[in-house]
């Protein structure tokens, strides 16, 4: 039978395998296995030569337990309802497994973001706000962003619901520009979240990483700040960089300066000089000492996990790995920081951006990086504690973790 690749029934049954080792009750399992709330909106978008199409929308509200929901916005051709459900349920894990006060969401827009030009982009991200606005608010559901939307598509969705508010609410939103209430330290926060958990995954697991190889599978936001990092932080060697056009790889390294400014200038990373042509999947099978899988879900699937050579990867992507992979890794002593630990860097610093909205108050950076540093390596050690002492894959102990806590909250406030 083929492998299942429903985003979906990949996070259910991500959640039922730990709700056996936890033992929890039948009433909690089925309340942590459907969201809570689920709406479908339809977007009627002027374009700009005055037609009108109809775009479809969601947001799920996964679960609430530990706070407002939160989570990222995505625009892809690909979205459904499943994909949309899947992330939020995997932000339900991911706050609690960073131990924020918030629950866990998701929505989506079903488009391709790159035919719509500037001003029909503003007109569907006002329009969407138009459509949830009585599902949402600061203290009910946050949103963030996520694939192909960003701080500037933020912006309008702020201005949006603070025009339908009557005053100005940046806390409906995270993510923002620093001149509209934005934190510092937001636009890198998933990227170095996750150099932080490589930083200590390389301690466990007693690895040198100042020029250690590194390749990046996605060079999107978090993929180009992640190649930064890397070197700056790390001080490692990036061999490889792709995109969905296609890749690249050098034996001498791909300096940061050098990618970046290739995929700025012609949209993509393919034939960068200096480097040789490599497929996504060719990529996902060097032999380096850290992946980073930073695109979308299902890249590393029954069918290549067993030739994945690095000795960690780190999932910058949401569900890049399936559940028959995770098997095959783990016996083939590949060290994952799954995603729900790995990138919740952005969710923590957006959680900042929450706080400092509600004061009215704003961080410097270097308060925004050390909390950042604290909260992610505590996560690390109770993740990796978790593996040991129960002798599972680290997914499955970022999960016991993360649905301990949300069980926990479901029975206190007296669901189940
Ligand atoms: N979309 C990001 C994620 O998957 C960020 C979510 C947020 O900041 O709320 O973690």
């Amino acid at each position: 039978m083929p492998e299942a690749l429903n985003p979906f029934e990949i996070a259910q049954r991500q959640l039922d395998e730990a709700a056996e080792l936890l033992g929890l009750d039948e009433a909690t399992h089925q309340l942590l296995r459907w969201p809570r709330r689920e709406v479908r909106v339809t977007i009627p978008l002027r374009m700009d030569d005055g037609d009108v199409r109809v775009f479809h929308g969601y947001r799920v509200q996964y679960n609430d337990a530990r706070g407002p929901t939160k989570g990222g916005l995505r625009w892809h051709p690909d979205e459904t309802l499943d994909t949309v459900r899947a992330m939020a349920a995997w932000m339900t894990w991911k706050t609690a497994v960073v131990d924020i006060p918030l629950g866990g969401g998701n929505g989506g827009i079903t488009c391709n973001p790159k035919e719509l030009s500037v001003t029909e982009r503003e007109r569907l991200a006002r329009g969407y706000v138009r459509a949830l606005y009585r599902l949402i608010d600061e203290d009910t559901d946050v949103m963030a962003p996520d694939v192909y939307t960003d701080a500037q598509v933020m912006a309008w969705m702020m201005d949006e619901y603070s025009i339908l508010r009557g005053h100005n609410v940046p806390g409906i939103i995270t993510g923002k520009p620093v001149t509209l209430g934005g934190s510092a330290g937001r636009p890198d926060a998933a990227a170095r979240g996750g150099v932080y958990t490589v930083r200590e995954a390389a301690r466990v697991l007693n690895i040198e990483l100042k020029g250690a190889t590194a390749a990046i599978q996605g060079y999107g936001h978090v993929g180009r700040a992640l190649h930064r990092l890397a070197e700056e932080m790390l001080g490692m060697k990036v061999v490889a960089l792709s995109d969905s056009q296609g890749g690249v790889y050098s034996t001498d390294g791909i300096p940061y300066e050098d990618g970046s400014a290739w995929k700025r200038k012609t949209g993509s990373v393919v034939d960068m000089p200096f480097t040789q042509p490599i497929s996504n999947a060719q990529l996902l099978e060097l032999d380096v000492t850290v992946l980073f899988p930073a695109a979308l879900e299902n890249v590393i699937t029954a069918s290549n996990a067993g030739n994945v050579r690095a000795r960690i990867v780190a999932e910058l992507a949401n569900g890049p790995t399936t559940p028959e992979a995770d098997v095959v890794l783990h016996q083939n002593g590949v060290y994952v920081i799954p995603d729900i630990l790995c990138n919740a860097g952005g969710v923590t610093v957006s959680y900042f951006e929450q706080v400092q909205n509600a004061y009215n108050f704003y961080w410097e950076l270097d308060e925004v990086y050390q909390r950042l540093d604290a909260r992610m390596t505590a996560a690390f050690q109770k993740v990796h504690q978790m593996a040991v002492r129960r002798g599972v894959h680290n997914r499955l102990a970022a999960y016991l973790v993360a649905v301990q806590r949300v069980a926990e909250a479901c029975k206190l406030r007296g669901w189940v």
